[in-house]
């Protein structure tokens, strides 16, 4: 407890604080000192603790959470990239985006490219349909532009595939295919089949930000991230993202004091069949723990072996991993258990789990996992049977919202019945494993943590889809819970930031309306008004806007970061009315408009062979 002689740094006081201590309960004001939270209490408790040199913030009684804590993104590799994408990112409809992609196609000076990469979905436009080649070229006639859609494809207009340097001759690629017109041209559209390759190596062609714009770029994204109270996070690596020549932009941004989110990362192998001798070289080069509580190492993952990585497609049946993903993942997780290096996996389908669980076993009997902060992420078909084996081995779960944007194709191949447990979320907490909540951002979904929250609250798609009974949805509480002291858990932090008690890291947000008490459709359109990490703020608008820290010019210059604010703004959504409902909105389109829309959509996307067997029946307006 704080006294008048230790001086306190900052009281928010007049609040309705969620401080998600062990009891769930709800606080007037806090109180905090060098970057922690020295005490908690109504009003008059704390306001009695006030020095002559504190800060006194009035919260208006508005709703403050403990700073969220995504345990799965890509933060790292999506700050460099950052401020050359433009998102779409709840975007409400397919016009809007077209149009966004025009006017920043004519500001794009060459040779940089337009890319939308992913966090997006056709599901969320009230067209309900991808753009086509047509539009994309109509669009852009002259700048490259690059739209990747989750993780089965990429469309590319003629200057992209002109800058790619795709044209007849190209062989067809190993890693994926590129769809050819009945000439043999090329026509723009690349599939991820067998695996997504193709569409990452093609976009690693395109040119990259300079090392100030990287650190520009970086600091963007990090306070996006603060936009929306995310003030922790812990990197998966990624593909294209070695470790540690592309960490060099983010140490020094730590090194400068510039980092506004705490990051936790994994290393992620970018070398199949060479995986045990990169684990090898970093279990010499660094150790889990190593660094700061605003940046620090968290062991292996999400890739650990090529073998074992079966990415999400859900156009696509479900990947058999080759017979070599035994011996190649029981050679690098024994490494691992050596060096008491926590580790992650990538794993959507209980058949990998099934035969990862096997390797672990196998491992644990001989090198004792005891206590190690391992864990599977994603996880969205598993068993409950392979959940008490996770339990037993002393392994969490980390889960993200990708049913939120690809739920529909989902049901569409296995139906609904088993959508309703995908992933079973509900059973993992009652077997008592631990549960971490996140996005699994930038790629495939979006980073928006709000849209994360309706989904474990609603159980919806981002389309409006519900996937889940009641039996596999959460309270707010539970929600907000999985999303702060459930994801510490993950970067073995547990104690140390989540919840708003005397000790912890002094991270939170002030949101813009009751997370407690709006309507669940409004859960998604939230955002923070005031963002502290550390005890200092990092983002303040609105009654708090006095606050914030100084504007951050955005570089380069014809950044879409610079004209579009990230994820759609809220605002822009609620001036389009009834069109941010998807129900509504398809009731305000005309039938046959819609019909006209679709059936062009699908000429487009199924291509002169027909590749995109949807369905259609699922995808019914
Ligand atoms: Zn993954
Ligand atoms: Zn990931």
């Amino acid at each position: 407890m704080a006294t008048k002689d230790t001086e306190l740094d900052v009281i928010l006081m007049n609040g309705r604080i969620a401080t998600q201590d062990e009891r769930r309960s709800f606080a007037q004001a806090v109180a905090i000192q060098d970057g922690r939270f020295a005490s908690v209490g109504s009003n008059e408790q704390i306001m009695a603790l006030r020095g002559a040199k504190t800060e006194v913030i009035d919260l208006g009684g508005r709703t403050v959470i403990p700073g969220l804590n995504d345990s799965h993104m890509h933060p790292i590799r999506g700050g460099l990239n950052y401020n050359m994408e433009l998102r779409w990112d709840g975007v409400p409809s397919l016009a809007d985006a077209l149009r966004m992609l025009r006017e920043q196609a004519q500001r794009t000076p060459p040779p940089q490219w337009v890319r939308v990469v992913g966090g997006w979905t056709e599901f969320q436009f009230v067209e309900r349909r991808m753009p086509t080649l047509e539009e994309i070229n109509r669009a852009a006639p002259d700048t490259p532009v690059f739209v990747l859609h989750l993780y089965d494809r990429a469309l590319l207009n003629g200057a992209a595939l002109r800058a790619v340097g795709y044209n007849k001759d190209t062989p067809a690629p190993i890693g994926g295919e590129i769809q050819r017109d009945k000439q043999g041209n090329p026509t723009g559209l690349l599939i991820a089949r067998p695996n997504a390759s193709i569409l990452y190596s093609t976009l690693a062609k395109g040119p990259k930000l300079s090392r100030e714009d990287q650190l520009n770029s970086t600091r963007h994204f990090m306070r996006e991230l603060n936009r929306f109270g995310v003030t922790s996070a812990i990197d998966a690596g990624g593909g294209f993202q070695n470790y540690p020549d592309d960490y060099e932009v983010i140490n020094e941004l730590h090194t400068r004091g510039e980092m506004t989110l705490r990051l936790a990362y994994n290393l992620f192998t970018q070398k199949p069949k060479g995986e045990l001798a990169d684990f090898t070289q970093w279990t010499k080069l660094t150790k889990p723990g190593a660094g700061d509580d605003f940046y620090r190492m968290n062991g292996a993952g999400e890739m650990l072996v090529y073998s074992a990585a079966d990415f999400e497609d859900f156009l696509e049946p479900r990947p058999d991993m080759p017979p070599v993903m035994e011996p190649e993942l029981k050679a690098v997780v024994r490494l691992l258990a050596q060096n008491r290096w926590p580790f992650r996996l990538h794993a959507t389908y209980d058949e990998t789990i099934t035969r990862a669980l096997n390797v672990y076993e196998e491992v644990n009997r001989d090198v004792p996992f005891a206590g190690l902060h391992w864990f599977f992420d994603h996880c969205e078909t598993i068993s409950d049977r392979n959940i008490e084996r996770i339990k037993a081995l002393g392994g969490g779960i980390a889960v993200q919202h990708r049913m939120a944007f690809q739920g529909e194709y989902f049901v569409d191949r296995y139906g609904a019945k088993q959508a309703e447990r995908t992933p079973p979320i509900r059973r993992m907490l009652e077997l008592g494993v631990p549960v971490g909540a996140g996005t699994d951002a930038t790629r495939v979904a979006s980073y928006n943590p709000f849209v994360a929250l309706y989904w474990l609250i609603t159980g919806k798609t981002v389309g409006g889809t519900a996937l889940y009974p009641e039996n596999n949805r959460l309270g707010r509480m539970e929600a907000l819970r999985l999303y702060t002291v459930g994801s510490s858990w993950f970067s073995s932090e547990e104690g140390k930031k989540g919840s708003i008690v005397p000790g912890q890291l002094a991270d939170l947000a002030v949101l813009s309306s009751d997370y407690f008490s709006i309507p669940e459709e409004e859960i998604k359109r939230l955002e923070s008004v005031l963002t502290i990490v550390g005890g200092k703020v990092v983002y303040a608008v609105k009654d708090f806007s006095k606050l914030a820290p100084p504007p951050l010019p955005v570089s380069p210059d014809w950044s879409p970061v610079k004209y579009y604010d990230g994820y759609a703004p809220s605002n822009v959504a609620q001036a389009l009315g009834a069109q941010t409902d998807t129900a509504h909105a398809r009731r305000a389109l005309p039938q046959d408009r819609v019909d006209a829309v679709a059936a062009k959509a699908r000429r487009w996307i199924y291509g002169e062979s027909g590749l995109w067997t949807l369905g259609c029946d699922c995808f019914a307006f």
